[in-house]
């Protein structure tokens, strides 16, 4: 990307994001840990790429025609992602969300222009589930469209030709591993898909948070459950059309209280204000550091995702009284008030 010059529209601020090195993050591992900045999209989070990819992909289908409307079910940045784009190309939006995420996603689809629909937080096998009920309503409304996050994989592919090309040439081709955790799979089957393009030794590694199946499925082939997580926008239970053929190498899970000790130090000792998907992200890039290092690969690096904005949780991760009420460790500095 090219700064120097003006951009001609809001939808290239999409994509080309910064890679930082984390320090704290590449002691702790004992080789280089790289963040990619995802937070610095337009809506903040990863989830701007896969919105552009699928709303550009059913224009080019012919589905999506001029005043039509984008419907989604999401747990929230695919919708502002959605919301976004689809006021830069001029059309409507209608976003259904599980009623659990945070205050300040409900507010930012609103202040975006987006039409919410909250529903029940419900398992997929129920008719209720917020996916169900985006498709159906997309079947009834005149001009509109289901994005399909999950299994349309127009998602991913932002990511293959997108996040994966600029990690290798942010690293100047030098990436040993690369890991994140899966809320559609997009992002880590894309990314996976990509580098192994450019090199098949790069270590593609499954970072699960607890209450996912992932973790089991690829370290013994059984989709099983365990534990929970409050973590936003992560924890899949099934193979989604995304996560299809998706490379994984290696798995790790980590839990809240790991990723919330990462989304701490990041802050504090880096000044990065993230979401919980990210420390997870970044104490599974940790985990994959050590196990290159403890193969012999000392000069491993190794790069993950900062998925989105704290900011949009200062309600939940940044609240003594929400992280008290869910048992989750209070920062030092937030049991001061
Ligand atoms: N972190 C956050 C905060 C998210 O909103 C999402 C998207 N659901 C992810 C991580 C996971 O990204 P993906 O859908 O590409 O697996």
């Amino acid at each position: 990307m090219n700064i120097t010059q003006p951009f001609g529209s809001t939808l290239e601020l999409i994509g080309n994001t910064p890679l930082v090195l984390l320090k704290g993050a590449s002691a702790a591992a004992g080789c280089e840990i790289y963040g990619k900045c995802e937070f610095a999209n337009p809506g903040s989070s990863v989830k701007d790429r896969a919105a552009l990819y699928m709303i550009r992909d059913a224009e080019v289908r012919g589905e999506l025609k001029s005043g039509g409307t984008v419907i989604e079910g999401t747990a929230g940045n695919t919708g502002i992602g959605i919301a976004l784009v689809a006021n830069a190309l001029g059309y409507k939006t209608i976003i259904v969300m599980p009623d659990n995420q945070s205050k300040e996603k409900m507010d930012t689809l609103r202040a975006l222009g987006a039409e919410l629909m909250l529903v029940p937080p419900t398992k997929y096998a129920d008719p209720n589930h917020f996916q169900h009920v985006s498709r159906r309503m997309a079947e009834e409304i005149d001009g509109a469209i289901w994005a399909g996050q999950f299994d349309n994989t127009a998602n991913r592919k932002a990511h293959i030709e997108g996040t994966a090309p600029e990690l290798w040439e942010q690293l100047g081709g030098k990436i040993d591993g690369f890991t994140c955790a899966a809320g559609t799979g997009g992002t880590i089957a894309g990314v996976g898909m990509g580098l192994k393009a450019f090199d098949e030794n790069v270590r593609i590694a499954l970072t699960d948070p607890h209450g996912a199946a992932l973790y089991n499925y690829f370290a013994h082939g059984e989709l099983k459950a365990e534990g929970s997580s409050v973590a936003e926008g992560i924890g899949q239970g099934r193979i989604t059309a995304n996560l299809e053929g998706a490379p994984i190498d290696d798995q790790f899970r980590i839990s809240d209280e790991e990723g919330m000790q990462w989304v701490e130090q990041l802050l504090r000792e880096e000044g990065l204000c993230l979401g919980l998907s990210s420390g997870i992200n970044v104490a599974g890039a940790i985990e994959l550091g050590k196990r290159l290092v403890g193969e012999g690969r000392k000069e491993a690096r190794v790069a993950t995702i900062l998925c989105d904005t704290g900011f949009r949780y200062l309600s939940t991760l940044y609240n003594a009284d929400w992280l008290a009420e869910k048992g989750l460790p209070i920062f030092g500095w937030l049991k001061a008030d």
